[in-house]
């Protein structure tokens, strides 16, 4: 699946033309009040609403939430559309004795679509296979590391094949909200919300299965989903606990220990000792 590029929505300009109008049209009522200090306060209080109201509007967490309850949205209605099913937020075994969490999964004739939902502002460097992301906020001053989504995805993606099976093609799709895209070296798997409204659509027009193979694809996964293995508290857990090992060079797959390893073209890295049976590497 690839991009469909659209125009940025002028939302930031059709907020700035409402602030400007609603201070007009309130300095406008109170010169009718023919007091100078009276109109200054009301406009200085309706300035300062307004600015309360964007700034809790736009935390990052709400956006976040936002964001993916319109992801969720989105695929429901095309769900709806095309006869499919959607599970939004279930927790699945990870084959590590982990949890993996997943945002959204989309079945319909089509396929399962794996959707992952990232909110990052700023601007985004990184290609498919590089195993991190650059993300550069606050005009270049800060730098931060991020795992590469679509690698997690693929893990994802993985983790349900062992529920699922092979049978059904798998899909994968990460919904980027708010940074910007234009320096990332990749144009598959990566959308604005937008752009996956009208992939989908088209894809989705697709029959690649019958109804009766994704419908057991659907009641073996919303199982998940109806008896949890466990909380997204657990999960967070789970996660940390991970990391840690990897910190200390224990692989996170089989316990066994990470050795220092050279690749044909000479750059070094951590390789499980149990390879080829555990082929769990960490880039240093
Ligand atoms: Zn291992």
């Amino acid at each position: 699946m690839s991009r469909r590029r659209r125009k940025k929505n002028p939302i930031v300009a059709i907020i700035i033309i409402g602030i400007v109008l609603v201070s007009l049209i309130i300095s406008g009522a109170g010169i009718a009040f023919k007091d100078f200090f009276i109109m200054i306060l009301i406009i200085g209080f309706s300035v300062l609403g307004v600015l309360i109201f964007a700034l809790i509007w736009n935390l990052p967490v709400n956006k976040g939430k936002r964001g993916e309850k319109r992801v969720g949205k989105i695929l429901e209605r095309l769900a709806e559309k095309y006869n499919g099913y959607v599970i939004n937020d279930i927790i699945i075994p990870n084959g590590n004795g982990g949890t993996s969490q997943i945002d959204h999964i989309l079945l319909s004739r089509f396929g399962i679509v794996v959707v992952e939902t990232k909110n990052y502002s700023g601007r985004l460097y990184g290609s498919a296979s590089q195993q991190y992301w650059t993300q550069v906020l606050a005009y270049g001053n800060t730098k931060n590391k991020l795992y590469n989504p679509l690698l997690q995805n693929k893990t994802h993606i993985y983790n349900l094949k062992q529920i699922v099976g092979n049978k059904i093609d798998f899909y994968s799709c990460i919904v980027i909200l708010r940074a910007n895209l234009d320096y990332l070296e990749i144009t598959d798997e990566i959308f604005t919300l937008r752009e996956v409204k009208d992939s989908l659509n088209e894809e989705l027009k697709k029959d690649n299965y019958d109804d009766e193979i994704i419908r057991i694809a659907y009641e073996k996964l919303i199982d998940y989903k109806n008896n949890p293995i466990a909380t997204t508290k657990e999960h967070v857990k789970n996660i940390k606990e991970t990391q840690k090992k990897i910190e200390h060079n224990i692989c996170p797959r089989c316990g066994g220990k990470l050795i220092l390893r050279t690749s044909k073209n000479g750059s070094h890295f951590y390789g499980c000792e149990n390879y080829p049976k555990c082929k769990f590497t960490k880039q240093i």
